[in-house]
């Protein structure tokens, strides 16, 4: 819909005769994705919703030919309220803070000048010309930023194995393998900025001493495959990759290379032995991908919303970014707020934001007037979490405290009328499609606990099918070779946790 509101726009401009009085681009996501498609008209801050290709007419006719805006699409507060609201008053967007959604919806992804002209690749000739690799990794250090896959690892550590491993052989790799249900922030990250990806690539490459990068993405995504092949172009156009990157000597090239869609690729070894040519399996750590990685090499694996972090830190110092965030998650987070919320959309908010504020300030609360009841948090692999942890400021540790994760940023909100079983059920099943079936705890733990699960579900169940889940949980989260299986447990465990009589219910009403 949005390519016909595009095409139509350009049409409509051509034939009201305006088409050298305005550009009409396509930008990345705004965020707002409950109120899409969304025009944005500058300099008059425009902000149109639910936008239709029919619109496109009025759109030209009224805002470009006459200067007057088309009231009927504005976005407005409430059904009450028919005034304009400006843009910065909008409830969603009132407490995010976009650092890694810079420049999504704000600029053409297609157009590497417009990534220049917000001071796009001034971090990289920093690196290249006025900072030593150390002083980089010092400045990432200061920054305090963690891996936003999901471990949290310090980003600045993780670079500096790789540094200090000898070698002239080493690997960047963009983990842009998303495959939680509900979960969207790297694609879209791509898909609106795939400049800030590349140049902090290029920057990691230098520090580390690496001359190739890959970029691990799944192949359903063509968008961000597209808009990511012409700026890898565009890049060497401009001489900031290639030979000689930008006259400084250093050499770096980034390569694509497509996932099958398989979940436990995102894991970075299962990622490896795919880039390789293997099956998608993960094996043993250690050594640590920083240390053996890409065919022996030292290799770093960062995922998209770490990378776009960045370019950032470099213009703007390490101590700005420190200062946004608890004491031990600094920064912002990217989350996809989805399921029974008002506002759906890409939210990106400083970390020590509370999941009460995400719901209901950003989310506008509960669809239909109903009553909250649980968040999942982390996808697949993170945990249900209630009303009594609404108010908790959400961070790395906080999170796992509550028995849930950060994990990559999905967040699926449910309401009264969501039934626990039946959401433990959708993600062990999931779970169970995507275990590699390298170790038995995984392989066979997933399976027991959907059989069990599907039981209780059919009315069959028995009190001490509860014990064995959690037996069977307990045993998945020790035992398992990777995390897939070793969170795998955590909706089943923490719903049983939180909602123990909702599980009774089932058991003893169905008989
Ligand atoms: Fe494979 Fe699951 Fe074991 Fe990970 S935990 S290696 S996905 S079987």
């Amino acid at each position: 819909k949005s390519d016909e509101i595009y095409r139509n726009l350009i049409a409509e401009a051509e034939k009201q005769g305006v088409k050298d009085q305005v550009q009409i681009v396509k930008t990345g996501c705004f965020g707002f994705c409950e109120k899409g498609p969304i025009v944005k008209v500058l300099p008059e801050d425009s902000f149109y919703v639910e936008v239709k290709p029919e619109d496109a007419q009025v759109i030209i006719a009224e805002q470009i030919v006459k200067g007057r805006e088309v009231k009927k699409l504005l976005y407005k507060k409430d059904e009450a309220n028919k005034n304009k609201v400006a843009v910065e008053d909008i409830e969603f967007y009132q407490k995010q803070l976009r650092v890694v959604l810079r420049n999504c919806g704000v600029i053409n992804p297609e157009s590497i000048d417009e990534y220049i002209a917000r001071e796009g690749y001034v971090a990289l000739e920093k690196a290249l010309f006025e900072m030593t690799p150390e002083q980089i990794i010092e400045e990432l250090k200061i920054s305090g930023l963690r891996g936003r896959g999901g471990a949290g690892f310090p980003t600045w550590l993780k670079w500096d194995i790789a540094r200090k491993v000898p070698g002239d052989t080493k690997y960047m790799i963009c983990n842009a393998d998303e495959g939680d249900p509900g979960a969207y922030m790297d694609r879209s990250t791509i898909e609106g900025d795939p400049h800030s990806i590349i140049e902090a690539m290029v920057i990691a490459g230098k520090v580390i001493g690496a001359h190739q990068g890959y970029v691990y993405i799944r192949a359903e995504y063509p968008l961000a495959i597209d808009r990511l092949k012409i700026a890898i172009e565009q890049a060497k156009d401009y001489g900031l990759l290639g030979k000689n990157i930008l006259g400084s000597g250093f050499d770096f090239d980034i390569e694509i290379r497509l996932g099958a869609g398989a979940f436990v690729c995102g894991e970075e070894t299962a990622l490896i032995q795919s880039i390789e040519g293997k099956r998608g399996m993960p094996v043993p750590k250690p050594p640590f991908p920083a240390q053996s990685g890409l065919w022996g090499k030292p290799t770093v694996i960062n995922n998209v919303e770490t990378l776009a972090n960045i370019p950032v830190i470099l213009t703007k110092g390490g101590a700005w970014l420190a200062k946004i965030g608890t004491e031990k998650s600094k920064g912002t987070k990217v989350f996809a707020l989805t399921g029974k919320v008002n506002n759906s959309g890409l939210v990106e908010v400083p970390m020590g934001t509370t999941l009460r504020e995400i719901i209901f300030d950003i989310g506008g609360g509960i669809k239909n007037g109903k009553k909250f009841k649980g968040v999942q948090t982390g996808g697949p692999s993170g945990g249900i979490l209630t009303e009594k942890d609404l108010d908790t400021p959400i961070d790395y540790e906080s999170l796992t405290a509550l028995g849930s994760m950060m994990g990559s940023g999905g967040m699926i909100v449910m309401d009264e009328d969501d039934c626990v079983v039946d959401v433990s059920r959708f993600y062990m099943e999931f779970c169970v499609d995507e275990s590699c079936g390298k170790c038995s705890p995984c392989r066979i733990g997933t399976t027991q606990i959907k059989n069990i699960l599907e039981k209780i579900a059919r009315g069959n169940g028995e009190m001490s099918d509860l014990d064995k889940l959690e037996e069977i949980g307990k045993a998945m989260t020790k035992a398992s070779l990777c995390m897939l299986g070793g969170s795998a447990a955590n909706p089943t465990l923490s719903t049983i946790r939180n909602f123990r009589d909702e599980y009774i219910e089932h058991i003893v009403d169905k008989k």
